[in-house]
């Protein structure tokens, strides 16, 4: 699926990185490059300036105004080719040590990339086989790159750039390696797209649930409980609360059972599924002072919620089975990956497993499919789906058969629903093709949520089976899903994309009544109505401060309440109002004043039927 456009920009990205290189060089001469890839939105690389200097963003007006003259000049990107004992030579001689390694690295494997080589060699001199003869450079005027290209043909054909943050990183991802600067840039293909994203990333700024969720009380994090451990305020707790609610309902609907299961478990477990050879460094370890088993707090549920499917023999006419649950997992996350809510290690989610027959896989995922698109769309987001689907290679497991009827009933699932998407040869797991569910938010960024996994291996590897109607033995398939996936990431996702504005359902404060004065009356009315919506079911509270009214309703502003209502004189003896509402809620009928008794009713049948516009 190649598009010129996305091809062009990708060329333009990748090339900035060396046009910054080449001004870098100028400014800085001694200074030595790591690597400098195309990434989302523009392009990075990462220098190491020598143990005295360091970059910071004071610099970039003066690397930017470099980079204008080389993009001025217009020189040629020039490719060329040398073998690759020369290019170790060239990168020695110009005293590129990072280069160096590089180039050893690929003579050695045919590749750089550090995760597909063998770690004991990593960065070591390349001697015996030889697995690259030639590699090739490009040149832009007095700038020499080792590279694989695209290039654009000139300097001059890069489109509109800004040079955005400087960040450490470690050399190859690693923390016994030396740190280097990673300077990151933007590049659109237009001034004008330019322009369109930094202010996309201004709102964004406004939005960033770090800062919302302090304004608005929602979660907090402590030293004393420690970092990737969010800890979440009553307000904030009904966040959870209601979208965990919507999702299970969904879930019941489609005939899923609740289950739960224990939050620590024997390592054994993750050994049979096979997650301790690939996850063993996530696990949280837990030990026991009475015996000798080894326990882990567990990273996800798929293999507790096997032990309940092989508790009994189950009978074909027993399928599909389904379980949910809304659990946390635990993850051992580096600490300086952590950020906010968008990555913890307690990371609770909205889990699923079904047990089906070959025959049923069509039937659970459709179900699937729709119950995912019902809550995306009442959240007001769109949806794209990419099909992860296998490739040719040796790496996946389980029947070739079952994974073709899979897959071919998968992509007629993503057509009858609807769906928008994608198919990503290559990118399925190692136990089965996969739907990745993306949801687009207000400001138009695409998140990763919801997924749809087929497996194959698990019910293998502990041994699963339903007893078929010829009365053999035969393998469950098993489908994961999870729609609001981590509910912490998705909030992150979620307060961003509302800006902190929460529809009726989800604000964790629905309705505020404002008192004008302190007086018996008024305290004693707003009462009865306090009671009132709260026999309802409502979240409702009362201002009653010494403050003046003009000031409760911006308070109520400041934390986005929905409905505000002022209780005085007149609306006690008429027993009528007109409710304030939100600025930004969209309004289908207007009353011009209404019986608090029909109001409060109103407002939690909005909340009820989770509607997004008002009738108020
Ligand atoms: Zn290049
Ligand atoms: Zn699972």
């Amino acid at each position: 699926m190649a598009d010129p456009n996305q091809d062009n920009l990708y060329a333009m990205r990748h090339s900035l990185a060396h046009i910054m290189a080449t001004a870098i060089q100028r400014l800085w001469p001694g200074v030595k490059f790591g690597v400098g890839p195309v990434v989302e939105n523009g392009f990075y690389y990462d220098v190491d300036l020598g143990p005295d200097a360091k970059l910071s963003e004071d610099d970039f007006e003066k690397i930017e105004a470099e980079m204008a003259k080389v993009i001025a000049d217009n020189v040629p990107f020039e490719r060329s080719q040398k073998p690759v004992d020369e290019a170790i030579a060239w990168a020695k001689e110009n005293g590129q040590p990072y280069k160096e390694e590089l180039l050893n690295d690929l003579k050695r494997a045919g590749t750089t990339l550090a995760k597909d080589l063998d770690a004991a060699e990593l960065g070591t001199i390349a001697e015996g086989d030889v697995q690259v003869e030639n590699v090739s450079f490009y040149k832009d005027g007095d700038f020499t790159d080792l590279c694989r290209g695209p290039h654009v043909e000139s300097t001059g054909k890069v489109g509109a750039f800004k040079l955005m943050r400087v960040a450490g990183a470690y050399w190859r991802g690693n923390e016994k390696n030396p740190q280097m600067q990673r300077i990151y840039g933007v590049a659109f293909g237009t001034p004008k797209e330019l322009r369109q994203y930094l202010d996309m990333l201004e709102e964004a700024k406004k939005r960033d649930h770090r800062k919302l969720g302090k304004e608005l009380d929602l979660f907090v994090f402590s030293d004393l409980v420690g970092s990737g451990l969010p800890l979440f305020t009553p307000r904030g707790t009904v966040l959870r609360e209601q979208l965990t609610l919507f999702a299970e309902s969904l879930r019941r609907e489609s005939g899923f059972e609740r289950v739960s299961v224990p939050h620590i478990t024997k390592t054994e477990l993750y050994k049979v599924s096979g997650h301790w050879d690939k996850f063993g460094d996530e696990l949280f370890l837990v030990e026991s002072q009475e015996t000798s088993d080894k326990f882990a707090l567990k990273p996800m549920n798929c293999p507790h919620h096997n032990q309940i499917y092989a508790s009994l023999p189950r009978s074909y006419r027993d399928l599909p089975l389904k379980y949910f649950e809304t659990t946390t997992v635990y993850r051992d996350e580096k600490t300086g990956e952590l950020g906010g809510l968008s990555r913890v290690r307690s990371i609770t989610q909205d889990d699923s497993h079904a047990y089906a027959r070959p025959d049923q896989v069509a039937e659970v995922v459709a179900g699937l499919i729709t119950d995912v698109q019902t809550l995306y769309l009442t959240l007001g987001m769109s949806l794209r789906a990419r099909l992860s689907f296998r490739d040719d290679s040796d790496k996946y497991l389980g029947e070739p058969k079952l994974w073709d009827e899979a897959q071919a009933t998968i992509r007629e699932l993503a057509q009858t629903n609807q769906l928008e998407f994608f198919e990503a040869t290559g990118e399925a797991a190692f136990y089965g093709p996969k739907i990745d569910f993306m949801a687009t938010d207000a400001i138009g960024r695409e998140h990763q949520v919801a997924t749809v996994q087929l497996d194959f291996v698990q019910p293998e590897r502990f041994g699963l089976e339903y007893t078929a109607e010829d009365g053999t033995p035969q393998r469950p398939v098993m489908v994961h899903c999870a729609i609001l996936g981590s509910i912490e990431r998705f909030l992150s996702v979620y307060i961003e994309h509302t800006a902190g504005k929460f529809p009726i359902w989800v604000a964790p404060e629905q309705v505020r009544l404002i008192t004008v004065n302190q007086e018996e009356d008024t305290v004693a009315f707003a009462g009865k109505i306090l009671d009132q919506g709260k026999t309802l079911g409502l979240r409702i509270s009362v201002d009653n401060s010494n403050e003046s009214v003009g000031k409760k309703i911006r308070d109520a502003e400041v934390w986005k309440v929905p409905y505000t209502v002022v209780i005085g004189v007149k609306e006690i003896s008429s027993e009528r109002m007109i409710p304030r509402v939100r600025k930004d809620m969209e309004v289908i009928a207007t009353h011009p004043e209404m019986n608090f008794d029909e109001f409060l009713k109103t407002v939690a049948n909005e909340s009820k039927s989770r509607v997004t516009k008002t009738s108020l």
